[in-house]
């Protein structure tokens, strides 16, 4: 199973606070056997992380696309456009966006599909606001959340999309899932996966996200069906991101011994 590391950097930094990012991740995640790391910058400044992260091997993804491969969608950016500036990856579907921006799941489905056909990575967010987990419909609201979105995709393009388990509540609020709710959730994701997906949901992996910071990662990581971490603001932080990569690496490492 790969195992994952992701950074959402959102609506955050300037040019030269972005390019000293950059440059510190080149400097000190170093080659990462175990672990795919990838980092989600804003759109200006995308291509200037592809070239300074190709040789320090980390993946470079897009926070967002437009669903159309081209064509008058002002303020929109389509997927063969990241693709053609280097960018593999595109994270879709998060809560953010569903919430801010009304994006329905059909949309994010629409934007799946665009990802695949351009050869790129989706990262589909998913997850239950606090409301929904309180009154105990959690696992309802992300099987919708999951039939909708990728429920058109084939099984085998299905093999080719990461899911992100974000719990609303959790995301920006020092709020974590405990261990044993994230692997509990992971392993109701897994189960509707194999519904979609067939054998090909053993090996998708599902990151988790929601106030992931070097001292809740080990035990979130350790969970069977956790395959590693979208992290919004330790990724923001070249220590604590690297320091996330490395306690995924020994996960990995670990989770790899037969
Ligand atoms: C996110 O935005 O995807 C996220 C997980 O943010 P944070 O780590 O800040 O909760």
């Amino acid at each position: 199973m790969r195992t994952i590391i992701a950074g959402n950097w959102k609506m955050h930094k300037d040019r030269a606070e972005a390019q000293a990012l950059i440059d510190a991740l080149a400097e000190q995640v170093g080659n990462t056997e175990r672990v795919e790391v990838i980092v989600a910058p804003p759109f200006p400044f995308l291509a200037m992380a592809v070239e300074h992260l190709r040789d320090a091997h980390i993946g470079v993804a897009a926070q967002n696309c437009h669903e159309a491969l081209h064509g008058a969608f002002t303020g929109e950016v389509s997927a063969a456009m990241l693709k053609s500036v280097g960018v593999s990856a595109c994270i879709v579907g998060h809560s953010e966006r569903r919430q801010y921006y009304g994006e329905t799941d059909a949309a994010v489905g629409g934007k799946i599909a665009a990802l695949l056909h351009a050869g790129m990575l989706p990262i589909y967010c998913c997850g239950e606001m606090r409301a929904e987990r309180e009154k105990g419909t959690h696992f309802e609201v992300v099987r919708a959340q999951m039939n909708e979105a990728l429920g058109p995709i084939s099984p085998a393009d299905l093999a080719k999309v990461v899911v992100a388990y974000e719990p609303v509540w959790a995301i920006g609020t020092g709020l974590t899932a405990t261990p044993q709710q994230a692997q509990e959730m992971h392993a109701f994701v897994r189960k509707e996966l194999r519904m979609l997906a067939g054998d090909a949901a053993a090996a998708i992996p599902i990151l988790y996200g929601g106030s992931m910071k070097p001292d809740n990662a080990r035990e979130l990581l350790a969970c069977a069906d956790v395959n590693g971490g979208l992290i919004g603001g330790a990724a923001l932080d070249a220590g604590l991101f690297t320091e996330l990569v490395r306690i995924a690496a020994r996960a990995a490492a670990h989770t790899s011994i037969p």
